[in-house]
């Protein structure tokens, strides 16, 4: 830490303009950057550019609920300039954060109103399903591009008070993303013109899009993605499909799509990928964020008979 501190001044009293600094190697160019899951890490490397080093907490084709930390994560947390994450979300994550107090962090779940879960599969009162990860509020706020937006916002603010020298470009780059968040918002209010406005999908992460969209949500596990629903759960998301003229059941790339596929075999009806965009991987339908979320709006299009 020391030392890292002391490069980064010697760097910066040899560098009299722009570019950050080179030679020395690895850690000591630009600020580090610590993001708990993908969507976060997508912002601060588009903000950040070739300004910042980002490392993703939740390894690639893992998905993040149930984060594990090992000693060296939560050792680089401490030594971070930034580090992005959402409380309520990963348990392991806000400790490790609390223990190890990284120079700055940012709370997405401070910034971002989160909502309250909407369960849209009743069981009525006895057979709720096990839900062994409770959450007292809906994590998956960065399926709302809208909500992309406000974090691109204040990882430009962050990033430029910890590098001052260099926030006409954090700026820039915010720009540019908020942007393309705003085209594809822009995208998605298409489907308004969908006659059919339900999709079942297989854990209930799209509850934001939904509520921005107009559409309804029915997901076949509830907010995360390890809970096996009940044989009464499905029998209900089997009666609910046919009673909304579904079309497909959606699964995802992180995820098992055994029970998907078996619902829609059950009922005769298509499987696609609608992806929640908890991690990122060559399966997936798209190289970022913005390309990924075009897919889910093509596979829902196509789904619910948009115009
Ligand atoms: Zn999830």
């Amino acid at each position: 830490m020391t030392l890292r501190a002391a490069a980064a001044v010697l760097a910066g009293a040899l560098t009299l303009s722009g570019c950050s600094s080179s030679g020395a190697g690895g850690s000591t160019d630009g600020l580090d950057v610590v993001a708990a899951f993908y969507p976060f890490q997508f912002v601060a490397e588009q903000v950040g550019g070739d300004l910042v080093q980002v490392t993703n907490l939740t390894q690639p084709g893992s998905e993040p609920h149930d984060l594990e930390l090992t000693a060296q994560q939560t050792a680089s947390l401490g030594q971070a300039d930034l580090v992005l994450y959402q409380t309520g979300f990963q348990a392991a994550v806000d400790d490790a954060v609390a223990q190890s107090a990284p120079k700055a962090s940012i709370d997405v779940a401070s910034i971002v109103p989160l909502a309250d879960p909407v369960e849209s599969v009743d069981l009525g009162e006895d057979d709720a399903g096990d839900d062994d990860e409770h959450f007292a509020k809906d994590p998956h706020e960065w399926l709302d591009p809208r909500n992309m937006i406000t974090i691109t916002n204040a990882v430009r603010d962050e990033l430029s008070e910890l590098d001052a020298e260099h926030a006409e470009q954090y700026r820039a780059n915010a720009d540019t993303l908020v942007e393309r968040l705003t085209r594809l918002d822009a995208d998605f209010a298409a489907l308004g013109e969908c006659q059919q406005k339900t999709f079942v999908t297989t854990h209930a992460a799209f509850g934001y899009l939904a509520t921005r969209y107009g559409l309804n949500q029915i997901g076949i596990s509830g907010l995360s993605p390890d809970e096996e629903p009940s044989p009464a759960r499905i029998a209900r998301v089997q009666q609910l499909a046919r009673d909304n003229g579904v079309t497909t059941i959606f699964y995802e790339t992180l995820v098992s799509d055994k029970v998907a596929s078996s619902i829609a075999g059950d009922l005769g009806l298509a499987t696609d990928v609608l992806d929640p965009l908890e991690g990122i991987t060559d399966q997936s339908r798209g190289d970022d964020y913005i390309e990924v979320m075009e897919s889910n709006l093509a596979a829902l299009r196509t789904a619910n008979r948009c115009g």
